[in-house]
């Protein structure tokens, strides 16, 4: 009914500009015209920990706080940066306490860089939760962290979710508190400058991303459902996203996975459930396509809900739909394609190092955090690179 609405009065105002379904995501939020729904809130851990409700600022603070303190050798709390308004963008950082792996790829959850599309914030917390609990019962996710090291940084944009008050999400808009869309506010690597210059949250957010080597990330939206995959600069006609067909696969999984417990999910783009970004709705300086292009990492927008604001009777089955599916996309990292360390050698067992040929960066893991090198322009031969005080020989092949 929201998106009819904003539709109509598109139309209205600029014509019949648009073959296409517009895409909700690329609209101001319109007035909420829907009979009123529960956006219960949760006052204090207890009742969070009931997963009916949101959090206010102070409970979700708390939370991310009880997990790191109640599991320390599962995980830690990192702090990505601040607000505008001062408040807290955190990531939780969580790995299992095996240690018989050397190297783990690093996965990234980012939800809610748009205020008011406050599922994925949900959904987020309570994969921490389920995460950390499930560590040594469940072989599966066991598995997973043993192997892996997951950041999930629930909130990118608490002003925005917040923008009514620390106590109720209720009031919450899609922008940060200088009214500036975060979605459309990155470098864009394709060379249209941004309207404002970059926000605190997106700064933070890319020096975080900088000091890691993440692979793989998902960028959690609503208002839609639907995979939306690179890129969003372009339709895939115009420019194709050399992982096309990779994308297509997992978005199918992860489709598939969630139909199986509710049919209807997914469905409101097209059938399939999962879009070529740019076929859907072009934008440019979207965060997706600045960390696809300019970093070692591939990151789609998961559209998880179509109502922004899901009523919190809806929270429980939402994530009973979706938890196996976003459970199963951090296992993808693990089936990467171009992962291999092919035409580079490493000569020193201390380090991990793998190529993003694409781009010809090569990421070094070292037990200090992730280095990234370019040797794209360089001849081949060998490279001696002085890496926190050890020296680490590299063949480019
Ligand atoms: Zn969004």
């Amino acid at each position: 009914m929201k998106r009819t609405t904003v539709f109509v009065l598109f139309l209205l105002a600029g014509g019949l500009l648009f073959a296409q379904k517009p895409r909700p995501d690329a609209f101001p939020p319109a007035p909420d015209t829907l009979a009123p729904k529960a956006l219960t809130m949760a006052t204090t851990l207890e009742e969070m920990y009931q997963w009916n409700r949101y959090p206010t600022y102070n409970v979700y603070i708390d939370m991310m706080r009880d997990f790191a303190d109640r599991y320390p050798e599962l995980c830690h709390l990192d702090t990505i940066g601040l607000s505008i308004e001062g408040r807290l963008i955190l990531s939780l950082a969580i790995t299992g306490s095996s240690l018989t792996d050397v190297y783990r790829p690093e996965f990234l959850y980012s939800s809610t860089m748009h205020g008011d599309e406050i599922t994925g914030f949900y959904l987020m917390l309570r994969l921490c939760d389920t995460l950390l609990r499930s560590y040594g019962t469940s072989p599966e996710i066991t598995s997973l962290l043993n192997t892996t090291r997951i950041y999930i940084n629930p909130l990118s944009n608490p002003d925005g979710t917040y923008h009514g008050g620390d106590s109720t999400v209720a009031g919450a808009w899609r922008y940060n508190s200088d009214m500036v869309d975060l979605n459309r506010n990155y470098p864009d690597p394709f060379g249209t400058p941004p309207l404002d210059s970059l926000q605190p949250e997106n700064r933070a957010m890319i020096a975080y991303v900088e000091g890691h080597n993440f692979l793989l990330s998902a960028n959690l939206h609503g208002g839609s459902e639907v995979m939306n995959y690179p890129w969003d600069s372009f339709t895939s006609q115009q420019r194709l996203n050399e992982h096309s067909e990779w994308w297509k696969e997992v978005s199918k999984r992860f489709v598939d996975t969630c139909r199986k417990v509710d049919p209807m999910r997914f469905r409101d783009v097209n059938h399939r459930g999962y879009v070529n970004g740019g076929d859907w709705y072009v934008i440019s300086n979207g965060r997706q396509d600045y960390f696809n292009y300019y970093h070692n990492m591939r990151e789609l927008t998961m559209e998880l809900s179509t109502s922004k604001k899901l009523s919190t009777h809806l929270l429980d089955h939402y994530w009973q739909c979706l938890s196996q599916s976003l459970i199963n996309y951090i296992k993808e990292i693990h089936h990467l394609d171009d992962t291999t360390t092919e035409g580079i050698q490493l000569v020193d067992d201390r380090y991990c190092v793998y190529p993003n040929p694409t781009r010809g960066k090569v990421c070094i893991d070292t037990p200090q955090g992730g280095r990234s090198l370019d040797l794209s322009g360089r001849p081949s031969g060998v490279y001696i690179v002085n890496i926190d005080g050890h020296a680490v020989k590299i063949v480019k092949l």
